[in-house]
């Protein structure tokens, strides 16, 4: 058994009998570990406000790798991004990368660079007062492309054509897109417009900092999620029915009541 120090987001949290939690997180050097935390719940615990959801704390732990559940031995906050935990909108926002990044990571896979990817996405998110859903967008998008799975926006893959002015098909298994008139349409095509290409485009090569700042037109962001989530769960698995996402839409439903 060894004992480990990491840096660590905690992606989700739950009851283990009266006083302890299991926390999932996704740590810098040692990749996705389910950490049990001893006496981490109620008013007098050490961890207080620690572990919670979301927040990016340092961890020391107890690590067998034949072991599903590893122990924790210390946790100190890092930062705890304040306004993801004060609006309830925010707060629902970032469940949807961490519940992407529990329900498909491997246990013990160092990914440093999703890390990165999700630390960074928190704090824009923390930080940015609208264009919410930009972040998301970026996230997604970045996602696939450090998952091994980079869509070729560049061109239709058919006449090389790059212009974006006519309509088009995105081939979900293939990753790549065609123009309506070159296209062969198979069960795995469907129809993305040259905004959302050109928006996709943008989107891979943004700074995630400033997209928030971006107004995306409604129809356009509905057609960019579809997209993204369809292709996402078309190649990883175990991405149908986020819960996240359905209780984003729920929360969405009550406020335009
Ligand atoms: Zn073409």
């Amino acid at each position: 058994m060894a004992i480990n120090k990491t840096p660590a987001i905690i992606l989700y949290s739950r009851k283990q009998g009266e006083t302890s939690k299991i926390l999932t997180m996704l740590t810098e050097h040692y990749g996705k570990q389910k950490i049990i935390a001893k006496g981490s719940r109620g008013i007098k615990s050490k961890y207080l406000g620690v572990l919670e959801p979301y927040n990016y704390i340092s961890i020391v732990f107890y690590r067998k790798e034949t072991r599903e559940f590893q122990y924790l031995s210390q946790a100190d906050g890092i930062e705890r991004f304040p306004s993801l935990h004060q609006e309830l909108g925010k707060l629902s926002l970032a469940a949807i990368p961490c519940e992407i990044i529990q329900r498909s990571e491997r246990t013990g896979h160092k990914n440093p660079q999703l890390f990165v990817l999700l630390l960074e996405t928190l704090r824009a998110l923390d930080a940015a007062a609208c264009g919410l859903k930009n972040i998301l967008r970026f996230f997604y998008l970045h996602f696939l492309i450090i998952s091994g799975f980079e869509p070729d926006l560049s061109k239709c893959s058919i006449c090389g054509g790059t212009s974006l002015d006519k309509s088009y098909f995105f081939e979900l298994d293939n990753g790549i897109y065609n123009c309506h008139d070159c296209g062969i349409l198979t069960e795995y095509s469907i129809g993305i417009s040259g905004k959302t290409l050109e928006y996709l485009r943008w989107l891979s090569r943004a700074d995630l900092h400033k997209v928030a700042d971006v107004k995306i037109p409604a129809a356009t962001g509905l057609e960019l999620d579809t997209i993204l989530l369809t292709y996402m769960r078309y190649h990883v698995e175990g991405l149908l029915n986020l819960k996240s996402i359905e209780h984003l839409e729920q929360l969405l439903n009550k406020l335009k009541k």
